[in-house]
């Protein structure tokens, strides 16, 4: 009897020996226990969240550093098929701000379907979205504890670098599919706090999404969190409080639309048009797509006014430009309002060596965004390194020579940003601006302030230049300002 106790002890050791995990596996099986075990966990076919939250607004705020502009979602939905790789979030947003598209909710349908991103606008018409946030998407399925632990647990994820961060225990997975993330889970419950991984952000250069999930509760066997808050760099863009979860119940039909299903991918942005009208001597008018550019000839210089969106798109605008003026070096550029889509172009600009001239307020951002690494996707600043030059305008700045006149002046208390530029021509007449007056588009909400801006400034324009839309002349501002159309028809 005393000698098979001895060997029963000893199987057990040696059981135990042979199968205790590795500290890296540890993590992962301390988190499926903590969540409701490993055959639970792999049980699950589909989740289902509902609730309330908040998307932030990130890269359009009314300066660099603000973060108090978001989007109230209603009716938010996230349904989630864990095994096909299948996710669909459809929500209701508000904006809490002076929103250019106006005030009213807008409804939202993002989806993810293996390699194809699809959103599905209001009528209902569905198009693919671009490879790059497929791929985020993509990540995104793994963004809560469920999909992290149950990839993690797949013998073919690759778990590396246990550690401890204060009071986590931090373990790398690579999934099976090869995607790449950061798992940390409390040390005291076991359960996952947070889930990191990294992206390419057009503006940012290399970021890291964060999601922790806190406010546990049971559902159906397991422990999820009915709070999630996710983070894009330092910028909270979603934050999420679910009112019901369903595990396993009926998450719809998660199958990308056909038209977006049948549309071939999109890889980068579209390839750049570049449109040329003279406007006056020395003044063209660099249009084609959806956001402009203004390139004005000096004596003895060129300077370029917006380098939007991306490379793609202001390269192909700074080439232009030298092909216009090819005797004349391009050295500046003037931003007029720090926003994304129109700082996208600004790393590239100063790849070219162009000099940034813009408002004070957005200084700090550009030292930023000019220092930021971009190895994840090497933009041209990253393969051809340039110091920043800029210049910054406080009021106003007058770029004067023998040749031409600019006057640049911060558009004071618009809502749209704190940092805007226009750019007013006193010979020509003309004011260049972005977003506080896009002509045709159906809500003016922030032209009053143009209009006073214009006005405090006794400027004499003939004609708006926007950014976006068509060059109008000024009485179309005028009569988009409902209450001062009366003074204009005197
Ligand atoms: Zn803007």
């Amino acid at each position: 009897m005393k000698r098979t106790t001895w060997l029963a002890l000893f199987a057990a050791a040696a059981l135990t020996a042979c199968s205790q995990a590795t500290p890296e596996q540890q993590i992962i099986n301390d988190a499926a226990a903590a969540l409701g075990g490993r055959d639970r966990i792999l049980a699950v076919k589909t989740l289902v969240i509902e609730g309330t939250g908040t998307n932030g607004n990130l890269g359009q705020d009314m300066t660099p550093a603000a973060t108090s502009q978001a989007f109230n979602l209603t009716g938010y939905k996230r349904a989630v098929d864990v095994a096909a790789g299948r996710a669909r979030v459809e929500q209701t947003r508000t904006p809490n701000f002076t929103y250019f598209q106006g005030q009213a909710p807008q409804k939202q349908v993002l989806g993810i379907d293996g390699d194809v991103g699809y959103n599905v606008a209001a009528n209902g018409n569905a198009t693919r979205v671009s490879n790059a946030v497929a791929k985020d998407r993509r990540a995104e399925i793994y963004h809560h504890p469920l999909t992290i632990v149950r990839a993690a647990l797949d013998p073919a994820a690759k778990l590396t670098q246990p550690r401890t961060a204060g009071n986590q225990s931090v373990v790398d997975v690579t999934t099976a599919s090869g995607l790449a993330f950061t798992l940390a889970i409390d040390g005291t419950t076991k359960l996952p706090a947070r889930v990191v991984s990294m992206t390419d952000n057009p503006n940012l250069g290399d970021v890291a999404i964060e999601t922790s999930f806190t406010d546990y509760q049971d559902v159906s066997g397991l422990k999820l969190p009915a709070h999630l808050t996710t983070k894009t760099d330092t910028v909270t863009t979603t934050d999420i409080r679910a009112t019901k979860q369903t595990v396993d119940g009926d998450a719809g039909d998660l199958a990308a639309p056909a038209a977006a299903a049948s549309a071939a991918p999109v890889v980068g942005p579209p390839p750049a048009t570049v449109t040329v009208e003279e406007l006056a001597k020395g003044v063209w008018f660099l249009g084609g797509q959806s956001h402009h550019s203004v390139l004005v000839e000096f004596a003895d210089h060129l300077t370029l006014i917006e380098a939007p969106q991306n490379d793609v798109r202001s390269l192909a605008v700074i080439a232009k430009a030298r092909e216009l003026r090819p005797g004349k070096p391009l050295t500046y550029v003037v931003n007029t309002h720090h926003h994304f889509d129109h700082s996208g172009g600004i790393r590239a600009a100063v790849s070219e060596a162009l000099t940034v001239v813009t408002q004070k307020g957005a200084e700090a951002f550009y030292h930023d965004a000019i220092g930021r690494s971009h190895t994840i996707v090497p933009d041209a600043l990253a393969k051809n390194p340039k110091p920043l030059k800029i210049e910054t305008v406080d009021e106003e700045m007058v770029l004067k020579d023998a040749a031409m006149t600019v006057n640049l002046y911060r558009i004071a208390g618009n809502e749209h940003a704190d940092t805007l530029l226009m750019a007013y021509f006193p010979r020509e007449r003309l004011l260049v601006e972005a977003d506080v007056y896009s002509p045709a588009a159906a809500v003016q909400p922030y032209a009053a302030n143009l209009l006073e801006n214009i006005r405090k400034r006794n400027l004499q324009v003939a004609r708006i230049v926007p950014i976006h839309g068509t060059i109008v002349p000024f009485s179309e501002l005028v009569k988009a300002v409902p209450s001062t159309a009366s003074t204009a028809s005197q």
